[in-house]
């Protein structure tokens, strides 16, 4: 009967997807932080996330949440891309050393021990100095 109730009320609702799961977990750790800390501040921010959850699960627009969650799993697919970069750099910092291209940014990885080298970008041939 309940059961029959929710579902009634759910139906043409958007539902939970990554984003408000998330949200929901950083509200929980904001309240978290709130009762060690009794920072007031924390509590609001966790009402936030919380609210915006909420929303979202029972919003009727679903193009527009869906658009949010697919932007916020390709923000997550770059931050999980660019941790592995840093912990790839990392593990081979004692054998290369890595540099920016100044002109275009571009990563350039140079074999440590050589003293001082000119590195040519081999994205924009851009000339640079370098020690490494
Ligand atoms: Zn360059």
């Amino acid at each position: 009967m309940i059961m029959q109730k929710i579902r009634e009320f759910m139906y043409g609702r958007y539902g939970t997807d990554k984003l408000s799961l998330a949200l929901i977990i950083a509200g929980f750790v904001c309240y978290t932080l709130y009762v060690f800390s009794r920072f007031r501040l924390l509590y609001l921010i966790s009402l936030i996330f919380y609210g915006i959850a909420l929303f979202r699960t029972l919003s009727k627009n679903i193009d527009a949440r869906r658009r949010e969650n697919m932007k916020f799993e390709q923000f997550l697919w770059k931050a999980k891309n660019k941790w592995v970069g840093i912990k790839a750099d990392f593990e081979e910092r004692k054998t290369y050393k890595h540099f920016k291209c100044p002109s275009c940014g571009q990563k350039i990885r140079i074999p440590r021990g050589r003293g001082k080298v000119e590195i040519r970008c081999p994205k924009c041939s851009n000339r640079f100095i370098k020690k490494v």
